[in-house]
């Protein structure tokens, strides 16, 4: 019989993320910085972005020695290239890349330019695909890597007055299942983390002003509270983890029961 490890132990080391490096886009503030910390919590070293420095050097300050940024706007497309090449010089190979700048535009669709349109495109769907490529081709080469995509209960069902947000998310877990078959036989991992209703700033301002909004939001969700960012933090660790070694081109909902269609 093989001898059976202490099960605290095999339970700890079976979701540490020790000796890896994660690159968390949007990192400094709301989600993505809870995300960094239970990252850091869980053993990693994390690389932060974002475009205001300021946001990063604080999150930075908070986190610990064991966090570090670059301040990078991910929809200037041809930057990216030298974003990743530089964080890698510095900090060595990214294991763990996720994916968690995000835009929300709250409008009637009618109303939608095509400026908006774009906008969240770019940065929802786009940036995220150039990112991914650039990041992924490395970890196609090094045969390992986890890559974890941050969507959003919109891609799961509709919801009114986010047109351009519910495309890009919807997009997005598709280019899931789409990479993960070509990714997995390279032992690259790609899973999306789906969010439901998160007390952070993009959904508070989202909710502001329009109490019966926050009403239905509570309304549809069966565990009828609001999800904290570490929420999401948890469930990254985990599907970076080794707990989650088998786990490929799955959305998990983190969302209090929301799309269960309550
Ligand atoms: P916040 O607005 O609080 O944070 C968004 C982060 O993305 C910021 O750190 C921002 O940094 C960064 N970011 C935005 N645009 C860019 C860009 N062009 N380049 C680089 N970084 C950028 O949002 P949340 O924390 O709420 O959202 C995080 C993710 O979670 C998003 O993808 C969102 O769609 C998703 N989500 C959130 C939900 C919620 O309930 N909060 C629900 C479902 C999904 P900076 O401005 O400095 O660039």
């Amino acid at each position: 019989m093989p001898e059976i490890e202490d099960s605290n132990t095999a339970a700890l080391n079976v979701f540490s993320l020790a000796g890896k490096l994660a690159l968390i886009t949007g990192g400094g503030s709301g989600i993505g910085f809870y995300i960094a910390q239970s990252m850091v919590q869980a053993g990693a070293k994390v690389v932060i972005t974002g475009r205001r420095e300021g946001v990063l050097q604080e999150a930075v300050a908070t986190l610990g020695p064991n966090v570090h940024y670059f301040t990078n706007d991910v929809t200037q497309l041809s930057t990216i290239p030298t974003l990743i090449e530089s964080i890698e010089a510095k900090h060595g190979p990214i294991d763990i890349l996720v994916n968690n700048a995000g835009i929300n535009m709250k409008k009637h669709a009618i109303e939608v330019t095509d400026e908006d349109f774009d906008r969240v495109i770019q940065t929802n769907l786009h940036a995220v695909f150039a990112v991914t490529r650039e990041v992924g081709k490395r970890m196609i080469v090094r045969k390992k890597g986890s890559i974890i995509m941050i969507t959003s209960m919109a891609a799961l069902y509709g919801i009114d007055r986010v047109v351009a947000y519910t495309a890009s998310k919807s997009a997005v877990g598709g280019m899931v299942k789409a990479l993960a078959t070509e990714f997995s036989p390279y032992n690259v991992r790609i899973n999306a983390v789906a969010p439901g209703f998160i007390e952070t700033p993009m959904m508070l301002t989202a909710m502001n002003g329009d109490p019966s909004r926050r009403d239905k939001a509570m309304d549809r969700t069966p565990m009828g509270t609001w999800g904290k960012p570490d929420d999401i933090g948890w469930a990254a660790v985990f599907l970076a983890s080794p707990a989650a070694k088998f786990i490929t081109g799955v959305s998990l909902p983190v969302d209090g029961g929301n799309s269960i269609g309550f």
